[in-house]
């Protein structure tokens, strides 16, 4: 069965739907079967693969509130290997429509169950907030996947996040695992940079990826013209570092960390 992976971190702008759009880019080039969910209204993951999230009907929402088949929802191989339900600002009032609801926080899972073993991987943006929907994705998930960013306040707020991650995985999803951690927009130039890498290394017992996401400016650019790195300069150094990464993804588990 397929793994499916949340990618999550309550601060904004830390390399979160660039980490999940490319990750998954990446994961499709390499021959998964890849599923892209866009928890977030914002809709940046969902744009950033080439989907016009203002135009499409079925997106999470309709998904949540149960107005439509999960099927309906699938954007098909939007890019080889990789199919995307998107969401957009619609999403936002999933929220409050879902006060009340049973069993809310496993709305996520139960809708994407019928689908879930057609892909070798399920990968999950989140908006920045431990909301029910960040929540919803959990109960969906495997494992969380925590980006950090390089720079002076990393570790501020991995703290709850961490502690939200052992609450859901107590009370509602037990087999949750962290993933690991991945740091984000490292800048060689400066030893901010590599301080930050070695104070997380040294205070933090969660696994850390090797693969390290270098600052790169074509990593800013790719989402306005609706490409993942992989296809939007195949030879950048944002492109391989993802590469990588999603290559430690394919193969966690073989070796030890
Ligand atoms: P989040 O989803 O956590 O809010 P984003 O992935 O949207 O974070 O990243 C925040 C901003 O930083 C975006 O403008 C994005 O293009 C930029 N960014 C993210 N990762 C990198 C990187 N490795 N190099 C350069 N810019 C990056
Ligand atoms: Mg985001």
């Amino acid at each position: 069965m397929g793994r499916a992976i949340v990618v999550a971190n309550q601060k904004g702008g830390v390399g979160k739907t660039t980490t999940a759009i490319n990750l998954a880019a990446c994961l499709a080039e390499a021959g998964q079967k890849v599923l892209a969910i866009d928890m977030d209204p914002q809709g940046n993951m969902t744009s950033g693969l080439g989907v016009d999230k203002d135009v499409i009907e079925n997106t999470v929402y309709e998904l949540l509130l149960g107005e439509t088949e999960v099927e309906g929802c699938v954007q098909k191989e939007v890019i080889e290997n990789l199919s995307v339900i998107g969401s957009n600002i619609n999403l936002s009032a999933a929220e409050i429509e879902l006060i009340g609801q049973d069993e809310k926080e496993y709305i996520l899972q139960k809708a994407i169950a019928p689908i879930r073993d057609q892909y070798d991987f399920i990968i999950i943006d989140c908006p920045p907030s431990l909301s029910m929907l960040t929540i919803n994705s959990m109960c969906l998930a495997d494992t969380v996947l925590v980006p950090i960013q390089c720079e002076y306040y990393a570790l501020e707020g991995l703290t709850q996040l961490i502690h939200t991650i052992n609450l859901v995985q107590e009370r509602l999803n037990p087999s949750l695992e962290i993933e690991g951690v991945v740091f984000t927009m490292y800048d060689a130039r400066t030893n901010l940079s590599l301080q930050v890498v070695e104070n997380v290394k040294s205070n933090l017992e969660q696994n850390i990826y090797k693969t390290i996401i270098p600052r790169n400016v074509r990593l800013a650019e790719a989402p306005s013209y609706g490409m993942p790195i992989n296809m939007y300069d195949t030879k950048s150094a944002g492109a391989e570092s993802y590469r990588l990464l999603a290559d430690e993804v394919i193969h966690r588990g073989e070796e030890e960390w």
